[in-house]
């Protein structure tokens, strides 16, 4: 069932857009929490086949459907079919927007202007991604189709009140997918704004499998990560808060290397694989511009993604503990068949003074930029 304003704006979109470019963008009804509140889905496809679908619990998105060499379709996101599955605890915050904070904060505290707080420990013994019930993951969103120069999309806001998930402020938040007409990539435009100094970190949590989501592994994929750099972690993953080199250390991918070559090497590390913030180099990069972050390639399917970001870091995780929990059209995700890129600041930077600052002030606004492109050969 499409609401009345999606089909005002399908319509217009149809007259306008479909004649040029043959993209558009609607929305449909796609379930409803266990509350009982409606969750939409919203379809962007464009002139080059792509389909991305997002929905409005948690700003995710669900579906990306892009070409590989020989012009083959496939799903290449993890995701559930329905809300339950989002809503299950199978869910590892599949293609969310992560935050009010993304990643860690030790012990689920900090200090912020001489006043102390305390978060929700949701992973033992800190707090991640933003908490339990309120977290950015677990809303649902105001959507709004958008149309743009580039592309159709839809811009996700949400405001949370002063205190939810143990945060100061009232932050209003809007995160904007634009799906490409002309190239299969994905631009998602992050802004905020608080009323009361706060910690601000987001990010998206999609796992990616090039061959296909659902397929055995991600350890055939080959990635480069354009950074010299790391911030190392004790073992509970938190940052000890120096800055090393990746050189000689089996993080090091700034030549293009299978994610499988050293993988063995950190099995029986506290994050049993890769689940390290790298510090992109940005080299002659002014603030604000996107810099590439990363680049995975699939061999067999051809498929590569390109990364790109304001941001100064980016968490790769190689999806450890994935669980076999079963994902969209009855598929398996398995240990390590799925990656992250998480563009993002570094992790615990509340406790960290040395790290680029994570705390927006009022009259200020929080700005991240971050480019998924998928191209295939
Ligand atoms: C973190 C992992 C965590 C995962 C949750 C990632 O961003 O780095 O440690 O297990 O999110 O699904």
């Amino acid at each position: 069932m499409r609401n009345q304003h999606s089909m005002l704006f399908s319509s217009v979109i149809a007259a306008t857009v479909l004649a040029s470019t043959q993209a558009y963008g609607e929305s449909e009804h796609f379930g409803k929490t266990a509350d009982g509140q409606d969750v939409e889905v919203y379809t962007l496809k464009n002139e080059s086949g792509a389909i991305v679908k997002l929905i409005t619990l948690g700003a995710t998105l669900t579906e990306m459907h892009v070409p590989d060499k020989d012009g083959k379709s496939a799903d290449v996101v993890l995701g559930f079919d329905d809300v339950a599955g989002y809503q299950s605890e199978d869910n590892q915050y599949f293609g969310v927007t992560a935050g009010r904070v993304a990643n860690r904060i030790a012990k689920g505290k900090f200090s912020l202007n001489g006043k102390d707080y305390t978060l929700a420990v949701n992973n033992e013994p800190n707090h991640l991604h933003g908490g339990v019930k309120r977290s950015l993951d677990k809303v649902i969103w105001k959507a709004k189709e958008v149309k743009t120069k580039l592309g159709v999309g839809v811009r996700f806001s949400y405001t949370s009140p002063d205190g939810e998930e143990g945060y100061p402020g009232k932050l209003h938040v809007s995160v904007t997918y634009i799906l490409s007409n002309k190239r299969n990539s994905v631009r998602i435009n992050y802004t905020a704004k608080t009323d009361q100094p706060t910690p601000v970190n987001l990010t998206n949590h999609s796992y990616f499998n090039l061959a296909g989501a659902g397929s055995k592994t991600v350890l055939g994929h080959t990635l480069t990560i354009a950074a010299d750099k790391y911030t190392p972690t004790d073992d509970t993953l938190i940052p000890t808060g120096k800055i090393e080199s990746v050189e000689g250390t089996d993080l090091d991918f700034r030549e293009p290397t299978r994610i499988g070559k050293r993988i063995k090497s950190l099995d029986d590390t506290a994050a049993i694989g890769y689940d390290h913030n790298y510090v992109l180099t940005r080299q002659d990069v002014k603030a604000g511009e996107l810099a590439v972050a990363a680049r995975l390639r699939d061999p067999k399917s051809g498929r590569i993604l390109v990364v790109r970001t304001t941001e100064p870091g980016i968490q790769f995780y190689s999806g450890n503990f994935l669980k076999d929990q079963k994902g969209k059209g009855g598929k398996t995700y398995a240990h390590r068949s799925a990656l992250c890129l998480e563009t993002q600041h570094y992790p615990d930077s509340i406790n960290h003074p040395n790290f680029p600052s994570v705390v927006l002030k009022p009259g200020e606004t929080y700005k991240h930029v971050c480019v998924y492109s998928f191209t295939a050969k």
